[in-house]
């Protein structure tokens, strides 16, 4: 099945978890712009060094860096047939470029899921989650950063999303298996097509 996805949620949402579930459900791959900033620089690459300073204080990389690693990802044969991005976009000029880059494949959005998770459950499961993977960004300080930007900068995105009659709201609180279940039922109505 084809399906043309976007993940958005708070930090600490569970969304890194479900996009790659989903992305398995449906046979697409699973696009993290978080996941491929850290990589590079974990691989030390000349991207890596760019975005670092970015990642580590919790703030947005620069749109044209995001925006160009995305459209080389997504011109990949394997997401012809669709994807899940996760992380992407993230402000209003990345849901333009983004725009851009699936008409000129001719193709468009299919549904825009929103995880919801209050944020003192959201802190919590970042603070633990920094425990258990050491991931640099966890810190308190960023944690706060991270959703400070995410309120201003990513939730406004939902309404552009609401009034294109695509947004697929999903309440994240419980199991990761209910949640699954929760977000593969909410986002088949839009799939019929
Ligand atoms: P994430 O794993 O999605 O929480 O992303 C980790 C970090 O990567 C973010 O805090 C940003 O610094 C950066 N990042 C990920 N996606 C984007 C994006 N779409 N635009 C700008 N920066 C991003």
């Amino acid at each position: 099945m084809s399906v043309r996805m976007v993940l958005m949620g708070p930090p600490g949402a569970g969304k890194g978890t479900q996009a790659v579930r989903i992305g398995e459900r449906f046979g697409v791959p699973t696009v993290s712009t978080g996941d491929i900033f850290r990589a590079n620089i974990k691989g030390g690459t000349e991207l890596g060094k760019q975005v670092v300073e970015y990642t580590s204080k919790g703030l947005l990389v620069p749109d044209e860096l995001t925006d160009r690693i995305v459209a080389d990802r997504l011109a990949q044969p394997d997401a012809a047939a669709g994807f899940v991005l996760d992380g992407y976009p993230r402000n209003p000029a990345q849901v333009d470029a983004l725009d851009e880059m699936l008409a000129a494949a001719d193709t468009e959005l299919d549904v825009v899921v929103e995880i919801s998770v209050d944020s003192a459950v959201v802190t919590e499961r970042m603070l633990r989650r920094a425990e258990l993977e050491g991931r640099e960004d966890d810190t308190p300080e960023t944690i706060t950063e991270r959703l400070a930007v995410y309120a201003a900068q990513t939730e406004p995105l939902a309404e552009i999303y609401v009034n294109r009659g695509i947004l697929a709201p999903v309440d994240g609180l419980g199991e990761i298996d209910e949640v699954t279940d929760r977000l593969v039922a909410a986002v088949e109505p839009f799939l019929a097509g």
